[in-house]
């Protein structure tokens, strides 16, 4: 694996005499970063799109590196790898006809999106059934879909859901009304989404990872289509919406049939997470994990274009950097009494697949581990920046980290701009399973540069490896984190505190 990154007319002797062990106690700089960026961001990697040859690339390059620096593999079977099966779909076409009593009713059929499971879904005179927000949350007593037999069924949900906090995300109510055995479920969207938007989506490939259940169709129709079919059918939208109120609402099945016949391309392949560990010196168990996305677009624009690949230097091959050489560092020191996981994870820009993965099918206890910090997207900030911490909420872990930021005397930002960003990183998938989880840097602190960042280069081409990505910023953050992790690494000082978020 070596070989193959220092082929071609890469210097081995400047390798061999800047590597990780020569350089150990030495703060982290902004050369020690650029080097990972330089080669992760290099158009041979293609855009680090998972199940590419860009993927076999950068995940060698990642174990590698935490090898060369003292690491042992942790992923699965003694291995620096954590498998994840992935499933791509795109929907290639779809038909739909609806009857009442026997008798076809008038469709559009532009006004429905539909994907299949399989490649070949094929409902025959199903049921039709409108569920509700199809949310049951038996602690509360609400359980929209009892009393309806949704077996086999094709179910309307609306996708808006109540300004309630803790309300189910539309996901999740997707999955409750696939578990009562629905065969379809489809979203009605509301006036504040512009169906254009929806066809788009549905136009282009999604992927899930292989372990999710999904339903053997999902889809979506706008309110004004759903309404015209119900009144079609001789029943009455309107007095469905209102009939039942809120929490009371069970779910109706309507005087309608559905034949249903969705072609979809269907594509599942696997892609890997790495994870590597520094054993602690007190055999305690736990864990204290950093983690950081390796993975970016690919071939990102179509053929024919001048550059084709979004390379992702600040997406977020900056961010692993950081965790190299924070891995580094820490090895080099004296070992903490906690063992410290570095986990690079795959499919962050799929909707954080590989870290929701790792938050299903963790390798160590999910309960062993005592905080988690995600690096991502750290790479445009000068040095002195104050410090905005995402992911708020654990009274230890805040206290810890702003005597750290106190102790390297750096400043906080107290205000709470970058909170927004919570759930769009990796560290969301863990804190939703119970691990404190943070993102502690200065990238996140001015957010005029974020946003310039943002709205310029961010998921493009442009988001490019070379002299005038500013690193200095990112180098303090990272020894910044390294002083963190020995904190939080050590039980004398740290202890978690149960979760208060959800
Ligand atoms: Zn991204």
């Amino acid at each position: 694996m070596f070989r193959r990154l220092v082929r071609g007319a890469a210097p081995l002797l400047l390798l061999l005499t800047t590597g990780a062990q020569a350089q150990s106690d030495a703060p982290i700089g902004p050369a020690d970063l650029r080097q990972h960026i330089d080669r992760l961001a290099s158009d041979r990697f293609q855009g680090r799109a998972p199940g590419t040859e860009g993927e076999t690339l950068t995940i060698d390059y990642i174990a590698e590196q935490f090898r060369a620096r003292g690491l042992e593999p942790a992923g699965e079977d003694g291995s620096w790898f954590q498998p994840i099966g992935l499933v791509e779909r795109t929907t290639e076409r779809h038909q739909v006809s609806w009857s009442a009593d026997g008798r076809a009713l008038p469709f559009d059929q532009t006004l429905i999106a539909l994907q299949g499971r399989e490649a070949e879904v094929r409902l025959d005179d199903a049921p039709v059934v409108f569920a509700g927000h199809g949310v049951r949350l038996p602690e509360r007593g609400i359980d929209q879909l009892a009393g309806v037999d949704l077996q086999g069924a094709v179910v309307f949900v609306l996708l808006d859901a109540p300004d309630v906090p803790g309300f189910p995300p539309l996901a999740e109510r997707v999955r409750m009304v696939a578990e009562a055995g629905a065969a379809a479920v489809i979203a009605v969207t509301g006036p504040d989404i512009q169906w254009s938007f929806i066809t788009s989506n549905y136009q282009r490939p999604t992927t899930k990872l292989a372990s999710q259940a999904v339903p053997p169709v999902v889809g979506a129709m706008p309110a004004t289509a759903v309404q015209q079919l119900v009144d079609a059918a001789g029943a009455s939208f309107e007095r469905l919406l209102n009939e039942q109120p809120g929490s009371s609402f069970r779910a109706v099945a309507l005087p309608i049939r559905a034949d249903l016949e969705v072609r979809t391309a269907v594509t599942p392949y696997t892609t890997r997470n790495v994870v590597g560990r520094i054993r602690g010196s007190a055999n305690s168990g736990e864990n204290l994990l950093y983690l950081g996305h390796w993975d970016h677009f690919g071939l990102c624009r179509p053929e024919g274009e001048a550059d084709r690949i979004c390379n992702g230097a600040v997406d977020n091959a900056s961010g692993i950097a950081a965790m190299i050489e924070i891995a580094g560092r820490l090895a080099a020191q004296p070992r903490t009494p906690r063992d410290i996981l570095f986990l690079a994870t795959t499919a962050e820009e799929m909707g954080l697949l590989g870290a929701e993965y790792f938050a299903t099918h963790p390798t160590v206890p999910l309960s062993s581990i005592v905080a988690a910090i995600n690096l991502d997207t750290i790479a445009i900030h000068p040095a002195g920046e104050p410090v905005a911490v995402i992911g708020r909420g654990n009274r230890a872990l805040d206290a810890a980290v702003d005597e750290t930021v106190a102790a390297v005397g750096r400043r906080l930002d107290t205000d709470d701009e970058a909170a927004s960003f919570v759930q769009r990183q990796d560290g969301w998938a863990l804190m939703r399973a119970g691990v404190p989880a943070i993102m502690v840097g200065g990238s996140f602190s001015n957010m005029a540069l974020l946003n310039a960042f943002l709205s310029g280069d961010y998921h493009g081409p442009e988001d490019e490896a070379g002299p005038e990505l500013v690193l200095d910023g990112a180098a303090e953050d990272s020894n910044l984190l390294v002083a963190l992790g020995r904190r939080l690494a050590d039980p004398a000082i740290y202890r978690p505190e149960a979760s208060e978020q959800e």
